[in-house]
């Protein structure tokens, strides 16, 4: 069965990013060395544990590269000088605009993998440093 989820997955053993789609009840492994990370539950939610560590903390973030929203924001900076300061309103309006359209992503505190498409990412939290510490400091003395 296949539902409208992925989940972009950086490998722990090689390494790997790869965005892979989510099947129900299908075995999640890497596609480039073919670990099993494991089987994706029939009821998947982020209200249980990440598939990949077993992590039950997630948070959200816009699901596009931030990157593109500061170039568009200093592009608009820099025309702005150049013309006028309407064209710098125009491209707030235009980041405002794509922040408002992209949807969120779920991101495991624990190994980053970031769930799409899944219900409930819009009811996660944001990012917290405190929360992120104690995740990745087990990790780290795993
Ligand atoms: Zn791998
Ligand atoms: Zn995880």
């Amino acid at each position: 069965m296949i539902v409208n989820a992925s989940a972009g997955i950086e490998c722990d053993y090689c390494g790997t990013f790869a965005i892979y789609p989510l099947m129900l009840n299908e075995v999640l492994k890497c596609n480039s060395c073919d670990k099993k990370w494991g089987t994706v539950p029939v009821d998947l939610s982020l209200e249980n544990p990440c598939i990949i560590c077993a992590c039950e903390r997630f948070y959200k973030r816009k699901d596009f590269n931030q990157i593109l929203g500061l170039v568009i924001l200093l592009t608009g900076i820099i025309l702005s000088i150049i013309y006028s300061y309407f064209i710098l309103m125009g491209f707030v309006l235009l980041d405002v605009l794509l922040y408002q359209l992209v949807p969120d992503a779920g991101i495991c505190y624990k190994c980053s993998a970031e769930f799409r498409g899944i219900e409930n990412i819009d009811k996660l939290n944001h990012f917290d440093h405190h929360t992120a510490e104690l995740y990745q400091y087990a990790v780290e003395n795993k």
